[in-house]
């Protein structure tokens, strides 16, 4: 199960957790960031990471955030190319 990331990252994205995660699958959207679903190897590392508590392991996302499962899941259909995220700026 992957992770997924929900509501609280909404327009802060200060992209943190992209660092930190060792296989760049955390991808940039125009809301919030998303966590691709099938290249997350549930490592965990992103999550403390997160100065908002955005991210969760899917099984253990908060009640009032389960659609951003399906959000993050939904973000990388129908054949989109998505953007990797770039890693938080350091200036
Ligand atoms: S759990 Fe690991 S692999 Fe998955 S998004 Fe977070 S840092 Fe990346
Ligand atoms: S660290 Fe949290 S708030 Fe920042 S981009 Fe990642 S999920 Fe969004």
């Amino acid at each position: 199960m992957p992770y997924i990331i929900a509501e609280p990252c909404i327009n802060v994205k200060d992209r943190g957790c992209v660092d930190v995660c060792p296989v760049d699958c955390i991808y940039e959207g125009p809301d919030q960031l998303y966590i691709h679903p099938d290249e997350c190897i549930d490592c965990g590392a992103c999550e403390p990471e997160c100065p908002v508590t955005a991210i969760f392991p899917e099984e253990d996302t908060p009640d009032q955030w389960k659609s951003y499962i399906a959000k993050n899941k939904e973000f990388f259909e129908g054949g989109v190319e998505r953007e990797v995220a770039k890693g938080r700026a350091t200036h």
